[in-house]
Parts: structure tokens; sequence; C-alpha cells
């Protein structure tokens, strides 16, 4: 299956006109990239003009020569230092941390609660995020309450910004008003269903949202006025099911749903996680990308490279909190392998795709899917997710709207 688009009837091209790049086809436009996530949205006729050849005079040469997008005035230095930015050259470390405080054996113990959060704070980087997991808010909050006190002790004395989110069901008001005075960001799971009763508010308050699509979830306007009205901050919408019907009405719902952000972006402060997360341009910026992005400890100190891996066969396992160290990563085989066959250069499909600087499938959803770290783009339902997120968001780049609201998102754009 050949998700890619095709001209038919190809533009003549002069050798040496153009750099290299990729295109795809969105309605009427032709979006190009390039290697280093450098992107232009153009007509027909402007992409038929850059393939043979402009003109300094031309008034498309001051729009896409500093792009690089000119074989004959390329900057070298920029794309090298480009090139350095968004490779692995520049990675820091895994900045996300997936704490899953219980499961069907109970719940964490404080004993690997703290060396958790000791193992989280021997991995380098700027800043640190603990999402804490959970699903028994009674059980839990013994070991919620000690994570919260300890990691914020611990970003005090290491003087690094550590970012806590509490992922779970409702909790009692006082253990409400504890996270909150302790800067900790609430995240709901939810399921949309139908059209949204705008009386009627979410379990509990919360900022961001994981919000997966039910099978008759209707009226994505609404639900975008529904998340906003009750003070949400960023939502990421997920399919109801990866079959076919689920993956189509899926990326119908996310393009209504962002348009209804774009309409309305001047007076929102609702953010599209998907948009901030692909348009960042690096696999470490994609939630859940095994190792790169993500690492998940599960309730007896278990260390694995996602929490998609930990809910797997436990082949992703890195080794236990108290005998691993940081620094045994790079030696680990499931590290190494998940670091590989995250890299869209080894995929046959996305060597082609316009969307290859911005996204990369996490391997251990590939294991699930389609049984092998590696997976096959050409054929998984996750790729076509990610394609059609990504469709609007380029697609819409030509509007001056989205363009300011993503600045007022502070989206680097250049
Ligand atoms: S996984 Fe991403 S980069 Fe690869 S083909 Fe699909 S959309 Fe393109």
């Amino acid at each position: 299956m050949n998700k890619l688009t095709v001209f038919e009837k190809p533009p003549k091209a002069r050798a040496g006109a153009a750099a290299p790049h990729q295109y795809r086809l969105l309605g009427r436009r032709v979006l190009i990239t390039d290697e280093l996530g450098r992107w232009a949205l153009l007509t027909r006729p402007e992409y038929d003009r850059l393939l043979a050849g402009l003109e300094p005079s031309d008034p498309l040469w001051p729009k896409l020569q500093p792009l690089g997008f000119l074989a004959e005035a390329f900057d070298f230095d920029a794309a090298a230092r480009r090139r350095f930015e968004r490779s692995l050259l520049s990675w820091k470390g895994p900045a996300s941390h997936v704490l899953l405080l219980d499961d069907a054996r109970g719940a964490m113990d404080l004993d690997a609660a703290r060396r958790i959060v000791e193992f989280v704070f021997t991995c380098p980087g700027p800043q640190l995020t603990l999402e804490l997991v959970f699903s028994d808010a009674d059980k839990c909050w013994p070991v919620l309450w000690f994570i919260v006190q300890y990691a914020r002790r611990k970003g005090e004395w290491s003087r690094r910004p550590v970012f806590l989110i509490a992922r779970g069901k409702a909790l009692a008001p006082d253990q409400a008003d504890f996270l909150r005075s302790h800067g900790v960001t609430r995240a709901a799971d939810l399921e949309l269903d139908g059209v949204p009763d705008m009386k009627k508010a979410p379990p509990f308050r919360a900022q961001r949202a994981r919000a997966r699509l039910g099978p008759d979830a209707a009226d994505p306007r609404a639900w975008a006025r529904w998340f906003e009205k009750w003070g949400f901050e960023s939502v990421r919408l997920l399919p109801s099911s990866l079959d076919d019907d689920g993956v189509a009405a899926f990326a119908a719902f996310y393009g209504e749903f962002l348009g209804e952000l774009v309409e309305h972006g001047e007076e929102s402060n609702l953010r599209d996680e998907w948009a901030l997360s692909f348009l960042a341009g690096r696999p470490w910026s994609l939630p859940g990308t095994d190792v790169l992005e993500q690492l998940a400890y599960d309730g007896t100190g278990r260390v694995f490279t996602s929490e998609e891996a930990a809910a797997g066969a436990g082949e992703l396992g890195l080794g236990a909190v108290g005998t691993l160290r940081y620094s045994d990563l790079p030696a680990s085989g499931a590290a190494g392998a998940v670091i590989a066959s995250s890299h869209p250069d080894n995929q046959p499909l996305c060597s082609q795709c316009a969307y290859r600087p911005y996204c990369a499938l996490p391997p251990a959803l590939n294991l699930k899917l389609q049984g092998s770290l590696w997976g096959q783009t050409p054929a998984s339902p996750a790729c076509t997710v990610q394609m059609g997120i990504l469709d609007h968001i380029f697609g819409r780049l030509d509007d001056e709207k989205w363009l300011l609201l993503l600045d007022k998102w502070n989206v680097d754009m250049t």
C-alpha cells in the first residue's frame, strides 16, 4: 500500500536547480520538505518554476533560498548547523519518565519509588518530567505524595527544573489541593462519545487531556469548545481503533478540531499536543518514542524503554533501578535496538515521505502492531494516523491564523 502522493503529470526538472527535497501534494498545493525539516508550501506553478530553475529576479527566490531549496545558492554552513541541532548529537537524554504506580499486583512500594526517583535524577538533560500514572487513587496516594515531595526536593537540590504530571482518576479535594500547591499538572484520560453536553463537567479539573474518540464521537468543533470551557490547556486526540474506519474517522475529526482551534486561536488557550510535538522536528520530541523521549518504570522498579513497552511482554526491559545505571544504557541491546529502529531512515516508505524530518513511529508500538521493532510503515495503521495528522498540520501552513496561533504556542517554525 503506497500512501505517498504522486503527480499525474510529473513536472519538468532541470538537473541541479532544486536542492534535494521530498514533496507531498496537499490539495492544490505542493508541500516540500528537506532532510533538515525546512519546509515550504507552494502552488503547482511555483513548484514547476522551482524545478525548472529560479532566476534571482523571481519573487520566489528570496523565499526559497534562505530555506535551502535552491541547489545553486545552497548555504552549507547553515545546513551543517541545522543538521547538528537536529541530530542525535544534540540529544540530551530522555526527558520524560513515566512511573506506573499500580497494576494488578497493587501499588508501588515506597522503596521502589525512592530508587526510581534517584535513577531519574541520574539521567542527563536540562529538565526532567515525571508522569505519575495511577488507576486506584486511594491505594496510590502514599506513594504519589512521597514522589511529589521527593522529586521536588531533588529538583531544588540539583537546581534542575522538574515537571510533575499526575495522570489518573479523580482524587479527594485535599489530595487535589496538595498536587496543585506543589505545581503538579493534572492529566485526564477521557473517551469522547457522541456530542458534548456543554453543561457536563469532566470527572475532575485537569490541564491536559488524552482524549480517545468513541466509535460515535461527533461534532469535533463542539468538543474543542467543551475543552476550552472546562479549562483544559492542551489535548491529544487518539483514534477509537486502528482499523480503516477508525483511522479515517480520526483524521476527519482531528482536522475539524484543529480548524476550531485555529478559528478561535486569539481568545482560546487550548493547544493541540500533536502539532506541538511534530513541529518540534526531533525524534525525542515525540511522546512515547522509546528511550529517546521516554523511559517507564513499573511498581517493582523495572525500567522499560517506554510506557508501551512496559505494557508488552517484557522484551524491552532495560533492568531494574538499584542495579541499573544510566551509563549502562548504551550497552543495552534493547536500548540500541529501539534507537536504531525509531530512525525513519530505516523505514522503506519513510525514505520518500515529506514528513520524515518530523515523524517517527515508536518501536514498542511497531512491536505490538506488526511484530517487529522496525515494523513496516507502508502497512502500519500508526503511520496512517500520523500522516493524517501531519496533513492537517502542514496543509494549514499558508493560513495566517494558523501561523499566528503557532507563534502564540511558541512553536519555532524556522
Ligand atoms: S511513519 Fe511518518 S515518516 Fe514514515 S511514512 Fe508514515 S508518516 Fe511518513
